[in-house]
């Protein structure tokens, strides 16, 4: 693979163990992994990119997604609605999906991630309507170019049988567990440059059985991928816990297998502090979604005990149906002021808000050896920031602009070495077209 050299950027922040930030730093690129970083590097023929003006990032991390909701944003009756009236509105909206719209839907997802600095994403499909598969998004993210960790979510237990989401969505648990192993045996590539990972995700401990969850944790454990799912999103979902299981989510979790450095949790907002305790010595990692906590009113999530304790804190956008925006970089500005709302003004700086965004995701989807930070040897994900730009202009602090002020739109995106933006602009998608076609599905899923 030919070489690349990011040329003199004005800072270049590691992320590496002593936090280092680098001014007037190259970085050089061979085979998909940074191979040096330093000052006044040369490689002949190799490909340049100026970086004259620009902070250069580790690539952003998205723990938490479901890239099919991103055909359902703003859709009125679920503007206002807490989390178990939200998914109510839309569960029969998504019941009219085909592959193709789960196809166009996870593009416009991970362009917007693309576009606002993320490298690597994972996502969480847990409905398959029609005739979709798991296999449509990881098709899709292909075409794209971003790293990509599919999760196989489910849901077994629908209205007849006590649950919340209609019949009609969800699946035989039998079923699920057979498909979970197609998926995995298919896809899932365990070595360190891995371009797609699957992992095995129901949906939340209120939409499938506790033999389900009990059983997808043992079948991930013999298949050696990693296990998610929601938990104790806000004050219902406690309630539906200590109703439904005599306990909290935390103990329900760790009593099936749910706990462990191979197991993230999105949400955790109502974890208290036994809890928390737990995830610390468990090594259970968070993906922490601060835009769709408050666009739910579901409450500010204990990051900032949770990182004193050593729980591992991702960050996540959430689906574009409870976000409803896909601004990677903005959820770590959401994250820094959320905290600050709750704790105080020196509560979350900026530059450990951008941690969390870049090695703290790495480190919860297991990629810390490999990504997260900007040192040789690791693959190649590096997001370009142009502090040329207006958002930036007049600030004194080039690496806290980024979080504090902006842009919030990066100027190239690399993943393992390869260009996925130019100059601001998606270069393995034509962007209006594909907003066209996200446009045209969205017509159809509302007629
Ligand atoms: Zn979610």
């Amino acid at each position: 693979m030919a070489k690349i050299l990011i040329r003199n950027a004005d800072r270049v922040v590691t992320m590496d163990g002593a936090r280092r930030e680098l001014a007037g730093a190259s970085i050089l690129i061979e085979g998909g992994a940074i191979a040096a970083i330093g000052p006044g590097l040369t490689a002949p023929g190799a490909e340049v990119i100026d970086a004259t003006g620009c902070v250069v990032t580790p690539g952003l991390v998205n723990t938490h997604h479901h890239l099919y909701q991103s055909l359902t944003r703003a859709v009125p009756g679920g503007q206002d609605a807490l989390l178990f009236g939200w998914l109510k509105t839309l569960y029969p909206i998504w019941a009219r999906y085909r592959p193709e719209d789960m196809r166009i839907s996870t593009q416009l997802g991970l362009a917007e991630l693309a576009l606002s600095g993320c490298t690597m994403s994972s996502d969480h499909l847990y409905l398959y309507p029609n005739g979709s598969r798991l296999d449509d998004t990881i098709h899709a993210a292909r075409e794209l170019g971003l790293r990509f960790h599919a999760t196989r979510g489910a849901m077994s237990i629908g209205e007849s049988k006590g649950g919340l989401p209609p019949d009609s969505l969800v699946e035989d648990e039998a079923a699920i567990l057979d498909d979970c192993i197609r998926v995995v045996d298919a896809f899932h590539d365990p070595s360190p440059q891995a371009m797609t990972r699957v992992a095995l995700a129901p949906c939340s401990p209120f939409s499938v059985s506790r033999e389900l969850m009990r059983d997808a944790a043992l079948l991930a454990r013999d298949k050696g991928v990693m296990l998610h799912t929601h938990l104790a999103e806000n004050d219902e979902d406690i309630a539906y816990s200590l109703a439904q299981f005599g306990c909290r989510p935390g103990q329900y979790a760790e009593e099936l297998g749910w706990t462990g450095a191979d197991v993230w949790h999105a949400h955790c907002v109502k974890l208290d502090a036994a809890e928390i305790s737990l995830f610390a010595h468990t090594r259970t990692g968070v993906a922490h979604c601060p835009c769709s906590n408050c666009r739910l009113g579901s409450g500010i999530a204990p990051v900032r005990a949770m990182r004193d304790a050593g729980v591992k804190v991702g960050l996540g956008v959430d689906g574009s149906a409870s976000n409803d925006a896909g601004d990677l970089i903005g959820e770590a500005r959401q994250l820094m002021l959320l905290q600050r709302v709750a704790n105080g003004a020196d509560a979350m700086s900026a530059r450990e808000a951008l941690e969390i965004a870049t090695l703290g995701g790495a480190s919860v989807l297991g990629r810390a050896a490999e990504l997260g930070s900007l040192e040789p040897g690791k693959r190649a994900d590096i997001a370009l920031w142009d502090l040329r730009a207006l958002q930036a202009a007049g600030s004194w602090d080039p690496v806290a602009a980024l979080v504090l002020c902006g842009p919030h739109r990066v100027r190239h995106l690399l993943v393992e070495g390869r260009q996925i933006v130019r100059d601001g602009q998606l270069i393995t998608l034509e962007e209006r077209a594909l907003a066209e076609r996200a446009r045209r599905a969205t017509a159809r899923l509302m007629a």
